[in-house]
């Protein structure tokens, strides 16, 4: 499959992991619009927040349980985050491998 999230959590494509576990990876985003900003993936390839299904309720469930790990890690627990998927083109969704940005380190605006 020619995904490249695929091919980073394969280490096919280099990438700054942050942190990796069974289920999930999460490494620098290439172009960060934050001090702080990470793409947390699941190892499964699902394509965006639509192709998710019942069976993947646990999976994002520990998704976000691995962000807030990946927060922590981050330093910015206290100072506070934004979680985010982009869904689509409208939303300019452009890796079509389910990925939870997590962005921070400065005080985030709201367009
Ligand atoms: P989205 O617009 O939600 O699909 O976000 C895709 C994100 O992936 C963008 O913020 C890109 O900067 C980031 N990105 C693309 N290629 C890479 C890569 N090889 N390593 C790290 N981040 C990447
Ligand atoms: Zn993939």
């Amino acid at each position: 499959m020619d995904c490249l999230f695929c091919k980073i959590i394969k280490k096919e494509l280099s990438s700054e992991v942050v942190y990796e576990d069974d289920k999930f990876l999460a490494f620098k985003d290439i172009h960060p619009i934050a001090p702080v900003h990470i793409l947390i993936i699941p190892k499964k390839h699902i394509e965006t927040i639509e192709h998710i299904g019942p069976g993947d309720k646990e999976l994002i469930g520990e998704l976000f349980l691995a962000a807030k790990k990946v927060a922590k890690l981050q330093g910015v627990l206290e100072s506070g985050y934004r979680l985010s998927f982009n869904v689509g083109k409208n939303a300019g969704q452009a890796v079509d491998h389910l990925h939870l940005h997590l962005i921070g380190g400065k005080k985030l605006t709201w367009e």
